[in-house]
């Protein structure tokens, strides 16, 4: 069995490393180069992430991103002003309801990828945007990218993100429907807001503090293992460049609107959209590294009636937008189509009964309320 997935994302990279560990042959095409794009710092992993990674990846791959992750987040702070201080005034158990995180922990993203692609030199085509595909009478399917490349595979995979080529192609009714919100994420180093009380706050619970009418959330990531101990560890094959320079840091988003992005550089805006919070949080934006502070659009994809199985497939953004949790939901599509085609790779299933059954349970577990909001 030949399977070619388009996007080395966090969905395509998951389902990379667990197809070829059970020995069926697989290759990523990826858009981008090697060193990708700039897609936020940090991930809240919960659950669902966590045993995707688990089931896919080596044993030595798991262990890196678990040795680095921070620590437990099961609570979400609210964070206000009394007197002239912040404080902890609520506690919101982080139990996956009524649109609750669940708990988990936070990784690096950059980490991450760069583990998701370490041992895969093999597999991952870098520099490869696909166009498109054709299925064809003897039930493979045909695969072109820009550069004139094509190939041919039994399953073709569309782990192509929000803006996916593959879907568009195979599921042209599929809408991506922008929800109008609009925020802007950054980063700062720990070291740099150390004094002001607010790591201590926290912890390494997510917060949410709300000041004079201001939000802005927060969390702190610290390395649980440092990176650098961590690679010698567990992952020397990691690319050494990967954990070099790597800090704790206190990841944080305030939301604004269109119109603001539109007219202003965006972490100016930032410090504009902060200057009334207490004098801590106005220094984590001051402190931010600008180059990490960037805009994010906040969309959702209605969902789709269920559609007949064929050789061609897809997981993650491409399908279903979750914002927060949607790399989780990637790996756990990744981790579950992995272990139908492996069935399928083993004989104890047909192949389209196996991508079927896959689409059913991701269905299932991925068309959030949310988006079906969207549909009414
Ligand atoms: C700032 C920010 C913070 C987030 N925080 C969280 C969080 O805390 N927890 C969480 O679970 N999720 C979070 N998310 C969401 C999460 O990043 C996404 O849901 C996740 O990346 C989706 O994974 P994916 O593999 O489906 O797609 P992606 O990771 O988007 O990967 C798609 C890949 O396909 C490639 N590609 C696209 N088109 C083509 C083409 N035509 N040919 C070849 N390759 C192509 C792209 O270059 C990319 O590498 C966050 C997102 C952002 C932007």
């Amino acid at each position: 069995m030949r399977v070619v997935v388009v996007g080395a994302g966090l969905g395509g990279l998951t389902l990379a490393h667990g197809l070829r560990r059970a020995g069926v042959d697989v290759v990523v095409y990826e858009r981008d180069g090697a060193l990708g794009r700039q897609q936020g710092v940090s991930l809240h992993i919960d659950d669902r992430g966590a045993s995707a990674l688990r089931a896919c990846l080596p044993p030595a791959h798991a262990a890196m991103v678990e040795a680095t992750m921070g620590g437990p987040r099961e609570q979400t702070l609210t964070l206000s002003d009394r007197d002239g201080e912040l404080t902890v005034t609520g506690t919101r158990s982080s139990d996956g309801m009524a649109g609750r995180a669940r708990p988990g922990r936070q990784v690096h993203r950059p980490l991450l990828r760069a583990v998701l692609l370490t041992e895969l030199d093999d597999v991952v085509r870098f520099g490869a945007e696909f166009t498109r595909f054709e299925q064809r009478a003897d039930g493979t399917v045909r695969v072109w990218f820009a550069d004139g490349r094509t190939d041919t595979a039994d399953v073709l995979v569309g782990a192509d993100g929000v803006g996916s080529a593959v879907r568009r192609q195979y599921l042209p009714d599929v809408r991506v429907v922008d929800v109008g919100r609009r925020m802007i994420m950054g980063a700062t180093p720990l070291r740099a807001v150390a004094g002001t009380g607010l790591p201590g706050l926290i912890g390494d619970s997510p917060a949410s503090a709300h000041v004079r009418g201001t939000m802005m959330a927060l969390g702190v990531l610290r390395f649980t293992q440092p990176p650098v101990a961590a690679r010698r560890q567990w992952l020397s094959a990691l690319h050494r460049s990967a954990v070099a320079e790597i800090e704790d840091y206190v990841m944080w988003a305030v939301p604004t609107t269109q119109e603001r992005l539109g007219s202003a550089a965006v972490w100016r805006l930032a410090k504009e959209l902060t200057m009334d919070l207490p004098s801590a949080l106005r220094l984590v934006v001051a402190e931010a590294w600008p180059d990490v502070t960037v805009p994010l659009r906040v969309g959702v994809i209605p969902p789709m009636p269920a559609w007949p199985a064929s050789p061609v497939t897809v997981i993650g953004d491409a399908i279903h937008l979750a914002p927060g949790f949607g790399g989780n939901l990637a790996m756990q599509d990744a981790r579950h189509l992995c272990e139908a085609l492996v069935e399928a790779y083993r004989g104890r299933f047909d192949l389209l009964d196996a991508i079927g059954a896959y689409e059913d349970t991701m269905r299932r577990n991925s068309f959030t309320p949310a988006a079906a909001k969207a549909n009414t």
